[in-house]
């Protein structure tokens, strides 16, 4: 968690539609964003600490007098998650195993992986108004469209919340923007199949990324290219009689 990095920012990615951008978007500083409406705020995620949890409620109480009424989790990730639990009387909404990898993952336990990190006095908070496959929402009457998509790919869980009427997705960590897609506990496959059949037909004009910075759907083709190189530099590797290890040594990461 680097100490340098710029302070998070709140962008206004459409009309009452916020992105909390926190930099530099490396593992565990995620991207979260919030709908702020006349009844109510709406949140997409939680961040990865108490600490930034309670930087991210201060920037919501500076744009909205509302409380935060509905929370939705992209995914089960702590980054995304771990916060849950500071917003009381908010409803969180997930996919069915969102709620299960959540209670699965329990309370931070990352051995040394991050370094002496002051997670805070975090509880666990799994969502308890779940779907199977989509549900929707409204912030006002704006329409938002909470979708699983349908099958693995950066986690088992993965939801998106697209906002039709104003071309606005909040793609959770299916889309990293500067950074490496992570997709040791999904699916480079699945992924591929999500990101091609799912969300570039969308035509999002506007999409907030998990991590890094709003960006629009030219991320998706980057996505995908690391994706496909992936793939493709595993099946020479495994053609050539290579350990997944050889073949990453041996690998010209290119772009
Ligand atoms: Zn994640």
């Amino acid at each position: 968690m680097s100490s340098a990095s710029a302070p998070p920012r709140v962008e206004e990615v459409s009309d009452g539609v916020f992105a909390y951008i926190q930099p530099d978007g490396t593992w565990f500083i995620n991207n979260t964003g919030f709908l702020a409406g006349r009844a109510g705020v709406i949140s997409v995620d939680a961040c990865s600490t108490e600490r930034r949890t309670r930087d991210y409620l201060a920037a919501i109480a500076a744009t909205s007098a509302q409380p935060v009424r509905t929370l939705v989790n992209t995914h089960h990730h702590g980054d995304h998650t771990h916060g849950n639990y500071l917003l009381r009387g908010a409803t969180i909404v997930a996919h069915e195993k969102c709620r299960a990898e959540i209670l699965a993952a329990g309370l931070p336990n990352f051995g040394g992986l991050f370094g002496d990190v002051d997670w805070g006095g975090i509880e666990l908070a799994p969502p308890f108004l779940c779907y199977d496959d989509r549900v929707t929402l409204y912030s006002d009457d704006l329409r938002c469209e909470v979708r699983y998509v349908g099958s693995p790919a950066h986690t088992t869980n993965d939801s998106i919340v697209w906002i039709p009427a104003r071309s606005v997705l909040f793609a959770g960590d299916l889309i990293f923007n500067g950074g490496t897609p992570f997709m040791l506990m999904g699916s480079v496959t699945g992924a591929i199949g999500v990101l091609a059949g799912l969300l570039k037909p969308l035509g999002a004009a506007t999409i907030v990324p998990g991590h890094g910075d709003v960006c629009g759907p030219e991320a998706i083709d980057d996505v995908l290219g690391y994706l496909r190189f992936v793939l493709d530099t595993a099946r020479q590797g495994k053609a050539a009689g290579l350990s997944p290890l050889e073949t990453a040594r041996q690998t010209d990461l290119g772009q």
